[in-house]
């Protein structure tokens, strides 16, 4: 990953460096090429890096979020790898782009009663790194991050109205409507994730039963197996990511797992297109990077239960960012909200002054 960053930034210095100045120096509009921190917040791991007006990653760090020794020495972390980034960018930063699990509130910079984050409800990361740096920052929830550096970079280029939908640990989505993040109401981002499939299904984390992520995300094919595979008693859990390994290999129940994840996740899809219509679909997230076993399946199903709109049309495609979508995207929060649309939205965190951290 280090390696990649290097061979980026000689060929950005080839390009675009002066020796006189030691800065990066813009070939035309200075208003094009702001230089953008992308901080992805993820329940195991913090990614911090800087990223260019063209959506390259110029470098990039990252630490264990170490969610136990709490909110405020997660944001030290964090500011000391993106002080370490931009001395190896050697830029000069314009905006922080934040996203992390929801719930979040975009409006405040605030952290709700996020899943994976404990005792972090409250911490406000937009507050502590723009005064930390000087620099106006701005945070979504981390599908609206990925979906708007799909937007702009990848394979929502273009899309007026998409939905990107990431498959993992968990489901999250996005909704893009006219090139803005869908937003309801007091501006909360809808769980597509937690739409019920199955009444009767598995339990959920959200409380209820048979959420679509119940059903498709890389844990419920975990959960399936122990419970539905002869050869498993005892044995252990398996990760999604083995069960694809095995249905390679032709696993009988590891192929099973893969079948009926393949079924609940093309019927999640087939009803956000009876919902929404929308021009594409992206799929991102950790499922998706074994696509090729189940997506066939996926487009049968979505084709069998969508009957009134023309699903045809609708382009499904993976996710084009790769490994640093969640600091692309990220770091795109800030354009959008600042660069795209001057920011009228929630300005008030554009400090004026440099100050230590607290809480
Ligand atoms: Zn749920």
């Amino acid at each position: 990953m280090y390696e990649y960053s290097f061979v980026l930034i000689k060929q950005f210095n080839r390009e675009n460096w002066s020796k006189d100045e030691g800065k990066y120096q813009p070939e035309s509009d200075a208003t094009d090429c702001h230089m953008i921190a992308g901080i992805d917040i993820g329940g195991t791991k913090i990614a911090v890096g800087v990223v260019d007006h063209a959506g390259r990653v110029l470098a990039r760090e990252e630490c264990p979020t170490a969610v136990s020794l709490g909110f405020v020495a997660a944001m030290h972390r964090t500011s000391e790898l993106l002080r370490e980034c931009v001395r190896r960018a050697n830029v000069e930063l314009h905006g922080i782009g934040i996203g992390s699990p929801g719930p979040v509130d975009p409006k405040t910079g605030r952290l709700g009663d996020v899943n994976n984050l404990p005792g972090w409800e409250g911490g406000n990361p937009v507050e502590i790194l723009s005064r930390e740096f000087g620099v106006p920052a701005a945070l979504e929830n981390d599908a609206d991050a990925a979906a708007l550096g799909e937007l702009r970079w990848g394979a929502g280029k273009s899309r007026a109205r998409f939905l990107y939908v990431t498959i993992g640990t968990g489901i999250g989505a996005s909704l893009i409507l006219d090139g803005q993040i869908y937003r309801g109401i007091n501006g909360c981002h809808p769980e597509i994730g937690h739409h019920i499939i199955d009444p009767s299904g598995p339990a959920c984390s959200c409380g209820t039963r048979g959420c679509w992520e119940s059903l498709a995300a890389g844990p419920a094919m975990t959960v399936w197996l122990r419970e539905n595979s002869p050869e498993s008693d005892g044995k252990g859990d398996v990760a999604a990511r083995e069960i694809f390994e095995r249905a390679e290999n032709a696993d009988r129940s590891a192929c099973a797992a893969v079948e009926r994840e393949a079924f609940y996740l093309g019927l999640g899809l087939a009803n956000l297109i009876t919902l929404f219509a929308p021009e594409a679909i992206v799929l991102g997230g950790g499922v998706m990077r074994s696509a090729p076993l189940f997506m066939n399946r996926v487009r049968e199903v979505i084709h069998e239960n969508c009957r009134l709109v023309p699903t045809d049309r609708v382009e499904i495609s993976l996710a084009a960012l790769g490994a640093d979508a969640g600091l692309i995207g990220a770091a795109e929060v800030w354009n959008h909200r600042f660069q795209l649309h001057g920011g009228e939205v929630e300005s008030r965190f554009v400090p004026d002054r440099r100050g230590p951290i607290s809480s």
